[in-house]
């Protein structure tokens, strides 16, 4: 009960910030937060360490009990909606069947440019595609199967209906040459609004998609976020899990390319369960 209190503090924390660079109308780092700041912090650096905890503990515990991933050879299409989400969630996956000589295509759907800071949103969009390209580099992507589709960050659910009938036209034709594929996509709750709306519009995509398509799921924020005492009450037939030691070191130098979510985006911790010699997916 302690750790699900405070884990659905940390909302009520980051919405304190959000309202108070509303108030004021400036930038968060422009903020004398002289009262709120040092507290805010503390109780943010220890959820995130409890959040490190709770997500190696989920990962552990999902991965005893996942059944083997299966690795047909098929043409893949990950869908990430920022750059970083790729490697974080798949890197293994894509380095071996890479390896395997295999065809993959990743497709970046939002610009990755979120910033509090908005007279920075074209540099950042602009540097998290250089990350992207040279993460994939590292995991044996060919430039030309990589696709930014540019929507907006963090906006992915408020498209309005011709908006997300176009993107899901865009997934579709991306889809469409392939009359078997494995699709990858972020996990249907995965707790940030971007990874379920991806989740969502592609599944959309695929419900008059003529050929045969294996819809896995691949979890970034779900394990961070969700206490991992409800993870381990809910259901564990539908996880999966892919050993991926004879590549983890290209994954983590894939993950190492993304320097501006390492230096700055990421809380502490977070990557440690992404290091782990396997990968977790979900199939319904
Ligand atoms: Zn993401």
């Amino acid at each position: 009960m302690i750790m699900l209190h405070l884990f659905n503090r940390i909302d009520t924390i980051e919405l304190i910030q959000i309202e108070l660079v509303n108030i004021v109308n400036r930038p968060i780092s422009k903020i004398r937060m002289n009262l709120f700041s040092p507290v805010i912090s503390v109780l943010r650096r220890s959820i995130d360490s409890l959040r490190a905890i709770n997500a190696d503990l989920a990962s552990y515990w999902i991965n005893k009990k996942s059944k083997p991933l299966p690795t047909p050879n098929l043409p893949t299409i990950v869908f990430a909606p920022h750059p970083d989400d790729e490697s974080l969630g798949c890197g293994g996956m894509i380095a071996i069947k890479r390896a395997l000589g295999q065809e993959i295509r990743v497709i970046f759907v939002t610009d990755g440019a979120f910033s509090i800071d908005t007279s920075r949103k074209t540099a950042i969009a602009f540097q998290r595609q250089q990350e992207a390209t040279q993460a994939l580099d590292e995991l044996g992507v060919d430039r030309q199967c990589i696709t930014f589709l540019n929507y907006p960050d963090g906006a992915l659910h408020e498209l309005l209906p011709p908006e997300q009938a176009q993107l899901i036209r865009e997934f579709q034709a991306i889809l469409a040459p392939y009359p078997q594929v494995e699709v990858f996509v972020p996990h249907h709750h995965d707790r940030h609004s971007d990874h379920e709306a991806t989740y969502r519009l592609v599944k959309t995509a695929l419900e008059n998609f003529p050929g045969t398509a294996q819809l896995w799921q691949y979890p970034i924020w779900v394990l961070w976020k969700t206490p991992c005492i409800q993870l381990l009450t809910q259901t564990s037939s539908g996880w999966h899990s892919l050993a991926i030691g004879q590549v983890i070191k290209q994954k983590k130098r894939a993950i190492a390319a993304h320097v501006s979510q390492i230096e700055d985006a990421l809380p502490p911790g977070f990557l440690n369960r992404f290091q782990q010699p396997y990968e977790l997916f979900w199939k319904e």
